[in-house]
Formats: structure tokens, sequence, C-alpha cells
């Protein structure tokens, strides 16, 4: 009987559906599987239409969000759940907290916050009991708004969840971003199986959301066997087919009043939920995602203006660009790498970490020293959190960022590559530098400017070949010139043609060695060939 309608005749007739309420909600509860009480229900809209019968949101939903029309229904299903909750209340129903869904179009032009909250008011209905779903993908969108319309939607009151997370990996750095209440974990991607691969997933993502402090919902549970083994991960929050399928109104009330109610748990102060001892384990889940799965990060203790590096992933080092091994950062204390004015920034953020048990970020300018690198200048910026304390010692994580580049404006750039400047500017040569171990190169001002080079080539020299700078026919050649200087050649010259112009310049490059006889960088250079020198 149910006939799948056409994309037009959904966008035709959806006004209508609203106006003779073909629209109409599901809900389905949400138990927490260790003591089988509610903890909550997700409102699902439905659609009965009078000839084609039940249609699906998965078919009906995408068809309203590229015409616009998702909005009227969002703000429709909005207000239903507040009616009902009003009716609930007035009758003395005991109600749980409702879901509702948020598609990303309801923010792109629509001040969708402003008007769920005047509707709520009307109702009268406090806003614990009301949660917005959002879902990964809304930041495609834009990071910024999402942003944006989370902090209002909390500012008001409203617990935000994540819905459907876990469907991909980027998704461990948007939940880092978005700062939300609670995460719905969708285990469909399971097919049943909780053994192998699927199930070591989603344990990491069960963990990562405790270490987050974040509860978390395990949705799509369809069986027993499931259910159990995400109580044994720590997720007992549960909702699938295997308690209830969403159900309609008058019998979500006949449940409301037979079943329990209990509250979620508000997030889990992180100092509790973790285990620090986990990470000196190096079988531990707290290690394998603290070197797989976050960015770059560090743990290290505070105690009365006293820091020490304990641990750090392979990411930080990187993310550094000094070249400097997990061996040597670790022992260190991060204070002699900051002046008296950086310091105090990053000790009152540890401080300002430690008082608020929340995540703190700053931005400190560091003094770091490798024997690869020498003396560098960077800026970083920590999101600091307190994950244990004993007495006075507290253990920090932080997540490190690398914003020298960001900080850096251009007269800066400028300056530090003064010493090159000046000489190739008088004598009407370009230059660089390459680094071996990193196969970076840093070009002088004149190659930035005429070349269109940034001020840091990655993977050189393929960025140039494939720009065409170099000439394909000399692509193998030169390739060849940097792995011998690599190799350990001093010194090596040749005449390369530059740019579709095909204009020769005489190249010569010269290796500095370190101290144990390795090669550690190349200084190139390239004159323009003059008619006269021919
Ligand atoms: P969702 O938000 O992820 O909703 C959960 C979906 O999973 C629901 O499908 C629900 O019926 C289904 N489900 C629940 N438990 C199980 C289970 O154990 N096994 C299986 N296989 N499925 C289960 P539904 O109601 O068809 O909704 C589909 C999607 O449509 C929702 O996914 C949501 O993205 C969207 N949607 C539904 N209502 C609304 C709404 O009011 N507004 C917006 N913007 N989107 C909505
Ligand atoms: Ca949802
Ligand atoms: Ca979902």
């Amino acid at each position: 009987m149910n006939k799948k309608m056409l994309s037009h005749e959904i966008v035709d007739g959806f006004t209508a559906a609203i106006r003779e309420q073909q629209i109409y909600l599901c809900y389905q509860v949400q138990i927490n599987h260790s003591t089988g009480r509610m903890v909550g229900a997700e409102a699902l809209m439905r659609w009965e239409h009078p000839d084609f019968g039940l249609q699906l949101p998965s078919d009906f939903i995408p068809i309203l969000e590229e015409h616009d029309l998702i909005y009227s229904a969002d703000i429709y299903v909005f207000e239903s759940v507040c009616r009902f909750l009003r009716k609930c209340l007035n009758d003395g129903v005991p109600i749980v907290p409702i879901s509702v869904n948020m598609s990303r179009y309801d923010v792109f032009n629509h001040d969708y916050v402003e008007e769920i909250e005047n509707i709520r008011n009307r109702y009268g209905i406090p806003v614990k009991f009301l949660r917005i779903e959002i879902t990964e993908s809304s930041a495609i969108g834009g990071m910024k708004l999402m942003i944006d319309v989370i902090d209002r939607l909390k500012t008001r009151g409203y617990v935000v969840e994540m819905d459907d997370f876990g469907s991909g990996y980027s998704s461990l750095n948007i939940l880092k971003n978005l700062n939300v209440d609670m995460i719905k974990l969708d285990i469909g991607f399971l097919d049943g199986g909780i053994r192998g691969r699927g199930g070591i997933i989603l344990s990491s993502v069960v963990q990562m959301a405790k270490w987050l402090g974040t509860p978390l919902i395990a949705e799509g549970v369809e069986t027993m066997e499931q259910a159990d083994y995400m109580k044994s991960l720590g997720c007992n929050y549960i909702q699938g087919f295997l308690y209830a399928r969403p159900m309609p109104e008058d019998e979500f009330l006949q449940t409301l009043r037979q079943t329990e109610h209990e509250p979620t748990v508000p997030a889990m102060r992180l100092i509790e939920a973790m285990d620090a001892g986990k990470f000196w384990d190096p079988d531990s889940m707290e290690t394998l995602i603290f070197s797989n799965f976050v960015g770059a990060a560090a743990l290290f203790t505070y105690q009365e203006g006293k820091t020490e590096i304990l641990r750090v992933n392979e990411k930080y080092t990187r993310e550094l660009a000094m070249n400097l091994s997990a061996q040597e950062v670790i022992g260190l204390d991060p204070r002699q790498e900051l002046d008296e004015e950086n310091w105090e920034i990053y000790e009152s953020a540890i401080k300002k970490a430690i008082s608020s048990h929340d995540e703190v970020s700053c931005e400190t300018w560091r003094n770091l020293h490798s024997k690869c690198c020498g003396n560098d200048h960077i800026c970083i910026r920590s999101f600091i959190r307190v994950i244990g304390c004993a007495g006075k010692q507290h253990l920090i994580y932080a997540m490190v960022q690398n914003i020298t580049a960001e900080k850096k404006n251009y007269r800066d750039l400028y300056d530090s590559d003064r010493r090159f400047r000046f000489a190739t500017e008088q004598i009407n040569v370009y230059a660089w530098e390459y680094t071996f171990a990193t196969k970076e190169m840093r070009p002088c001002f004149r190659c930035m400017r005429d070349l269109g080079l940034p001020a840091l080539v990655r993977n050189y020299p393929e960025p140039l070949i494939e720009a065409k700078i170099i000439p394909e026919d000399f692509a193998g050649m030169y390739r060849d010139w940097l792995r011998r200087l690599a190799d350990g050649e001093e010194h090596i010259e040749g005449v390369v043609p530059l740019t579709i112009g095909r204009i020769p310049f005489y190249f010569r490059y010269t290796t500095e060695f370190d101290e144990t006889g390795k090669p550690l960088k190349a200084y190139g250079s390239a004159t323009l060939i003059s008619e006269e020198d021919g």
C-alpha cells in the first residue's frame, strides 16, 4: 500500500501535509541497560500520506533539505514535542528529556535557536527536557557556524547531542571542536558482529568519549549481545529495536506512565573517568588512543611552578618540527623554553585548568633547540586539561598545535630571512636551504616573490616539478642531485633551465654536515646565465 513518492510530489505536498496533520511523531525510548530505566526518548518524524501511505524519513527528509522545507518541518516537530510535554505536565505524567533532530539546513538563513526558544517559552517547558541532536556532517556547512549554534543552544541550557558519531575517523577532530554534551554512537556499522575490527573501533571510540568526559548513547542496538558488549565497554545507555521500536504518541504516553525513569548522568569528570596509570602500560587502550587517535599531545606534571614532560606521542614531535625524538623531549621542563612573559601565560592557563576542571587554551612562544635545527622560536597553541592529581602534583594532558606559520606575518618572515635576502638581493641570485631529513625547502624572499613559492616547500622538489618550474626532462637529474647530496656529496653544480620559458640558470649546492659527518642541509643557489656569459 505504501508507495514511494517522487521528489516533486514531496515538495508540492509537504505544506498541506503539515496543515492537515499527515506529519506526526513517533518516540523511541532510551534505556539504561544496567537498570532497565528510561533515560530519554527521541522524536522521529513520520508522514502518513492519504494516497501514498507511510513515507520513510530517509526518503523524504533529504528532499525537504534540498528545497529548504526542512526548517518548517523541524520547527513543527519541536512544537509538537512541546505540546506533548505540556499535556503530560498538566496531567501529572512523569516525563523524560526528548531529543529532536536538527538539520544543518535549519541554521542556514534561519534563526533556529531564537525560534525554538519562543516555542519552548510559549509552552513553558523547562529546557532540561529538550535535547538537540546534530550530526557530524553539520560541520561541513561551516565549523564556525556550528560552533556558534552549539554555543547558543548551550547558553540557553539545551543538552546538545552528536548524532551518528563514529561514521568516520575525522570524527575525533570534529568532536574536539564541537563542544557537545552527549554522543550518540550508531552501532549499525557492526552488522551484528561485535568481534574483530568493528569491536575494536567501537571500544576505542567509547574510550575516547569517556576520555573527553562525554556520556554516550548506543543507537541501533538490536540484540542482547550488542547491548551487553556496549555495557562491558562502559556504555549503558541504549536506544534500539532491542528495547523498543519508535512508537506513536499514545503508546509512548503509556510507556512514560509505566516505566521507571532516571536522569542521564552528567558528564563525568575526566579526573575520575581516567585511570592515569594506564598511560604507562604500553598495551592499554589509553596508550593506543594516545598514539593513534588524537593529534599532537603531551602528558606532563605540574607542581608549584615546576613542569616536567612525561610522555609525548609521535605527532607531538612532528608538530614541533624540530626533528627531536620523543626521548629528547621527555624529562624536559617546558618552563626552560619560555621567557618570563610566556611562562606567566602558560602557568595561568594551567592554574585555570586546575581550578575550573575544564579545558583551557593558550598560546605561547617558545625557544627550542635541537641538534638538527639549532635554535628556533616557535608559537604553540595548547589545550590543557587536568587528568589526575596527587597532593600538590597535577597530571596534565595537553594537545598542541604549532601555529608559528599562522602567527608569523609577512614582516617576520622578511626579517628571519634577512641573512639570505641581503646577500641574494645584492648579487642577483636565488637561494634556498634544503633539509634532508624532512625534505623541506625554505626559499629566499626573491624565490618567493618571483616564483610564487610559499615560505616552506614540503616534499621538495616535487611541487616545483609539478608546477613545471623544473621541466620534466630535468626532473630525474635534479632528484638525483638531491640524492647524491643526501649521500654525502659536498658540492654539485650544473645548468638547469627553469619554467616553461626554459630560462637557463646555473645551480650550485653546498652541503652542511653535523659533527658526526651526517649531511644535514644543502644550501642551493641559482644564477641567471646571461647572454654575455654564454
Ligand atoms: P536518526 O536520527 O539516526 O534516527 C535513528 C533512526 O534509526 C530512526 O530511523 C530509527 O527508527 C532507527 N532505529 C532505531 N533503532 C534501530 C535499530 O535497533 N535498528 C535499526 N536498523 N534502526 C533503528 P527513522 O525514524 O527512519 O529516521 C531516519 C533518519 O531520519 C533519522 O536518523 C534522522 O536523521 C532523520 N529524521 C527523523 N526525524 C527527523 C526530524 O524530525 N528532523 C530531521 N531533521 N531529521 C529527522
Ligand atoms: Ca537522531
Ligand atoms: Ca542516529
